[in-house]
């Protein structure tokens, strides 16, 4: 008999459910069996191999290996594999010493990373100990990407990011931040063997032509945009009658944002009905605990301006 080929996925489909439905098909019962018998830094390293963030993931992932979750048939609720993966990051030991350990003998190749957010930084982290030069180029000061801009502190502590991106950077990573890649011919005339580009896709939904869009201009914001701009400190208040348009994950973090940030009045409007909104259940759920109210099936017509000013909103139910 064959031994069980354990690197393809389709073996986890038939047998571990929350396994196959990871992205990152990470060993979900193997590191569960380790938190249980409380060795946290095990736990730990199994995820850091498989998915890179445990700290980020065990907070903000869409975990869809739950769904999967076969206590789900018997009890209702599946294991909360997500949290479990917060407390292996919350109390590991000293993880660094089973990670490796450069200064890793160069194999003469050098690589170009054009984006600091977790897609180059995973390539980062499997390329450094095989002996790749590693350039990370990237506008920010610091890495991290989306999980810096785009996920409020208050979901996921810079400490928790800064940490996991420095596993990685203190593998030897050459990093050149602050710098805009703005010509991939310049890059491509730096001699690279490679070069990846993980910038991302990071454009947010507008509504350039509804009637007022335009007038209304100064206080009316892009979701993304909203939240990196809070997250690198240049907006620190907004009004106090906040309206969210959207119905994903994105929309609610900016409604809890706006709570934070002064909004006594943040209500999300949404066009689809409740259930069929994008958002995840429990990121709803969070920001109906914050008293937001979520008014599902409206259709945005119109931003009302006077004089320049936003005013409100008109819907179509
Ligand atoms: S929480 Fe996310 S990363 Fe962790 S096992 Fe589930 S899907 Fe994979």
């Amino acid at each position: 008999m064959k031994p069980t080929d354990i690197k393809n996925p389709e073996y986890f489909h038939k047998v571990v459910d929350c396994q196959y439905a990871c992205p990152a098909h990470t060993p979900v019962p193997e590191y569960i069996r380790l938190v249980a018998a409380g060795k946290y830094t095990e736990a730990y390293m199994i995820n850091w191999d498989s998915n890179v963030f445990p700290g980020v993931l065990g907070r903000t992932c869409d975990r869809p290996c739950e769904p999967a979750c076969r206590r789900g048939r018997v009890d209702e609720e599946p294991v909360a594999i997500c949290r479990l993966k917060r407390v292996a990051a919350d109390n590991k030991g000293d993880v660094k010493a089973h990670m490796p350990q450069g200064p890793f003998p160069s194999n003469g190749k050098r690589v170009a990373l054009i984006g600091g957010g977790p897609a180059s930084l995973t390539v980062a982290r499997d390329l450094a100990p095989l002996g790749y030069e590693i350039d990370l180029y990237d506008e920010q000061k610091l890495g991290g990407g989306f999980m810096r801009s785009q996920i409020p502190s208050f979901r996921l502590p810079e400490a928790v990011l800064n940490e996991e991106v420095n596993y990685i950077l203190d593998l030897g990573i050459h990093t050149h931040f602050n710098t805009r890649v703005n010509s991939m011919k310049e890059v491509l005339s730096k001699n690279y063997d490679a070069i990846f580009v993980g910038t991302g896709a990071p454009t947010g939904r507008d509504l350039p032509d509804l009637p007022g869009r335009n007038e209304g201009a100064a206080n009316i914001h892009i979701g993304i945009n909203w939240l990196a701009s809070v997250a690198f400190e240049h907006t620190e208040k907004i009004g106090k009658k906040v309206i969210v348009l959207g119905g994903g994950n994105t929309a609610m973090d900016c409604c809890r944002t706006a709570r934070r940030l002064g909004g006594e009045e943040v209500k999300v409007v949404v066009r689809s009905p409740f259930s069929d909104m994008k958002a995840s259940p429990w990121e709803k759920e969070d920001a109906i605990h914050e008293d937001i109210p979520i008014i599902d099936c409206h259709v945005p017509k119109s931003f009302v301006a006077e004089n320049g000013k936003l005013k409100g909103m008109t819907f179509e139910k």
